[in-house]
């Protein structure tokens, strides 16, 4: 069954106590944080209209990724929980019901920020058990979303790491990263760094309306721009193509040309994949905006959440042989810069990685 935007929000109590941080098991880890611990506060600025921040002081802030020997990252931080930037097709709206808060408007709306969470991970780092795993952010919802504007977490988790020598990437949509440019580059003169950018198209109208809290596919190349003039090599994760609406051999060229043009040193594909959460706010979405594509995505994800192989191998091919023409080198499996490829299905899930 698919809802529409209005049957599908349903505000309600949250429920903040004796929660697991995602990706843990109830019975071994301590709660997320405590009940009396949350401040709610909204900001009267026309960046925060309708949105409300829960402060919180986290109990953890290092995450073990559920299957980890299945992906290119083992440990992630996220200092965040929901996003501003509102892709309708996140899959890590879903993660918004384990605090019994909604995961359509929800989700964009209602932000978690762990607001001690540089101070928790300089203690993780310095702890006896740590040995200088990769860290990987950006993950579960992206960290440079609006609320960083305000929040200031980022500077703190690079320093922390900056000053552990310990190697991490983060993956975002967000341009603030580029506030942080001095930062990383300290951090890159002492340990591995890798940024990735997300950008699944470059269709002004197809961005407005399926990722409306993003800053634009072109500003998000501007980034990759950036970065690589500071000589921070930067990658491209083209999440997601979207079927039917972003996969038109020349969108497809359009996007790659312009992920070229920006000097992103990979440029790695994926197709737009619907798990529980994200499937239903983004067919009501598709319901909404492009019925006549409704009965093409029920055939094309028949089988689950994934778009059939064959499918896959199709647009994988072809933005690889754009990649050789516009001259991207492929993303070096095991580099140290690495894009995070998606996640398999793991139970409960919200620790894998969205299509930020
Ligand atoms: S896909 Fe990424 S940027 Fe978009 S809402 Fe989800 S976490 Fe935020």
């Amino acid at each position: 069954m698919f809802y529409s935007v209005a049957q599908y929000y349903r505000g309600g109590a949250m429920r903040w106590e004796n929660l697991s941080e995602p990706g843990h098991t109830r019975a071994s880890d301590a709660a997320l944080f405590d009940a009396d611990a949350v401040t709610v506060r909204t900001f009267d600025t026309p960046e925060f209209a309708g949105i409300t921040f829960h402060e919180v002081r986290a109990r953890s802030i290092v995450n073990r990724v559920p299957g980890a020997s299945r992906m290119p990252f083992e440990w992630t931080v996220n200092p965040y929980r929901g996003c501003t930037h509102a892709c309708v097709y996140c899959f890590a709206r879903k993660t918004h019901s384990y605090l019994d808060l909604d995961t359509g408007l929800g989700f964009d709306s209602q932000i978690v920020v762990k607001v001690n969470a540089p101070e928790l991970l300089r203690r993780r780092l310095s702890s006896p058990g740590w040995h200088g795993e990769h860290i990987a952010m950006g993950t579960n919802v992206d960290c440079y979303q609006r609320a960083e504007g305000r929040y200031r977490l980022m500077p703190g988790i690079i320093d922390a790491l900056t000053e552990h020598a310990n190697p991490f990437s983060i993956l975002t949509k967000g341009t603030l990263i580029l506030r942080d440019l001095d930062a990383l580059a300290r951090a890159a003169r002492v340990t591995d760094v890798g940024i990735s950018v997300s950008v699944g198209f470059t269709d002004p109208a197809l961005w407005r309306t399926v990722e409306p809290g993003t800053p634009a596919p072109e500003r998000r190349l501007d980034v990759v721009r950036a970065l690589g003039e500071r000589g921070i090599g930067c990658g491209v994760l083209m999440a997601p193509v979207i079927p039917f609406l972003g996969d038109d051999p020349a969108q497809l060229r359009a996007t790659v040309r312009a992920i070229a043009a920006a000097g992103a040193t990979s440029v790695t594909p994926l197709v737009l994949h619907l798990r529980p959460g994200a499937r239903e706010w983004f067919m009501s979405w598709l319901a909404a905006h492009h019925p006549h594509l409704v009965r093409r995505y029920e055939r094309l994800y028949a089988e689950g959440a994934y778009a059939p192989k064959w499918y896959q191998r199709r647009i994988t091919r072809q933005v690889h042989d754009l990649a050789r023409e516009y001259g991207i080198g492929p993303a070096r499996a095991g580099a140290s810069r690495r894009t995070p490829e998606p996640a398999p299905a793991v139970e409960p899930g919200p620790t894998q990685l969205t299509l930020l």
